[in-house]
């Protein structure tokens, strides 16, 4: 293999990249100082999600969370509900148990020892990483998509990235590279690097500060890496749900812990066909009012399909068809509807929807209500 990593080419790598990085870096919020709690909530953030997306997430949470004290203290909901439209509400939960880690065994600061910082929930090997050398400079190596990708190619490494063997030889690549001094810096400037000029696909060789030093360059082999398997298809999934209507506010069922969508509201869904993302097969097909009535305890009659909505979810593609309906009778139950986990089930008054939490999904559904409130039955304010 090309690229060895001998000192001199390790000592230009280093210098190349930190002048670069001094010049060329983005103004990010994060980057603003050392805070160790706003580099763990940029890193939370920023796992499957862009730099230009988090920015006003990340301005928006820790406006309302500016410290850990103030996350760890902060009931759940509201956390998840400051972290809305990032998705992967997961990893909101996980910083929040992080906070209150950091809290109850640190004295409400992040700990410099490392293995302390991998055992807070939710922070693997990389965000360590990232959090030890941004913070306090410490010289731990970090690989994410972007400084993977950059160091494959400075390497000419031609193997898919997913082996154990990709993953060993890239990590001990990166540990002799970070320096002993700058290394939040070196390390930023990899990921930077990636993100900016050694991008995924039509690398700009051009601009590199360290083309020089690309072995994958010198090769002409630059777009081939890196070499990785192609994904599955998602699974399909088709679920329908409705917008039932009764005396001007709509019903809304909210889902119970755990899972993905816990303390979610949502309007009252079924499964259709496919996969079950969210859990909501009834085990049998089930006719759209029947299914309503099971999980919240309305009779509903169905009026014509208004709204179908695309979106994905981990592995699955669901549709989602939303349907007019009115109420024929009953009442929404305040009480566990065994199964379905869900806790509650209520009639919402449209002015209030932005007080509830709701995923992607909801959210559209809701902006399309306030569009058009017409056409599901809904008076216009
Ligand atoms: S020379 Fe090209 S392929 Fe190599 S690190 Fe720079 S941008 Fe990436």
């Amino acid at each position: 293999m090309g690229g060895d990593l001998d000192a001199g080419w390790v000592a230009t790598i280093r210098r190349r990249l930190l002048a670069w990085f001094a010049t060329e870096k983005r103004d990010l919020p994060w980057r603003a100082d050392r805070d160790p709690y706003r580099i763990l909530v940029s890193e939370m953030m920023l796992v499957q999600t862009t730099v230009a997306a988090v920015v006003p997430f990340f301005e928006r949470f820790v406006g309302v969370f500016p410290d850990f004290e103030a996350l760890a203290g902060a009931e759940e909901e509201r956390v998840v509900k400051a972290w809305e439209g990032l998705g992967y509400y997961r990893r909101a939960r996980q910083l929040h148990a992080a906070a209150k880690a950091v809290v109850a065994e640190h004295g409400g600061r992040m700990p410099e020892d490392p293995a302390a910082v991998l055992a807070l929930p939710g922070v693997g090997r990389y965000m360590a990483g990232a959090i030890l050398s941004q913070a306090f400079d410490r010289p731990e190596p970090i690989l994410e998509a972007n400084s993977q990708r950059v160091l494959a190619r400075l390497l000419a490494w031609t193997e898919d990235l997913a082996t154990t063997s990709s993953k060993k030889r890239l990590w001990d690549a990166a540990a002799r590279l970070v320096p002993p001094e700058q290394a939040g810096d070196f390390n930023q400037a990899m990921m930077e690097l990636g993100a900016l000029i050694c991008s995924p696909r039509s690398p700009r060789c051009l601009f590199c500060p360290v083309a020089a030093e690309c072995e994958a360059r010198r090769l002409g082999i630059q777009d081939q890496i890196p070499r990785t398997r192609p994904k599955p298809a998602p699974t399909a999934v088709l679920e329908a749900c409705v917008v039932a209507v009764r005396e001007g506010r709509v019903l809304m069922v909210r889902r119970s812990g755990p899972g993905l969508w816990a303390g979610f509201w949502e309007f009252p869904t079924i499964h259709r066909e496919g996969g079950d993302p969210a859990a909501r097969s009834f085990g049998d097909p089930v006719d759209l009012a029947d299914g309503v009535e099971r999980l919240t305890g309305v009779r509903v009659e169905v009026a014509g399909q208004v709204q179908s909505i695309t979106y994905g979810v981990t592995r699955y593609r669901v549709r989602l068809d939303a349907y007019a309906a009115t109420v024929g009778g009953g009442r929404g139950r305040r009480k566990p509807l065994p199964g379905k986990g869900l806790s509650e089930a209520a009639w919402v008054d449209p002015a209030s929807f932005g007080e509830l939490t709701l995923a992607a999904a909801g959210r559209r559904l809701v902006a399309a209500i306030i569009d058009e409130p017409e056409a599901w039955g809904l008076a216009r304010p």
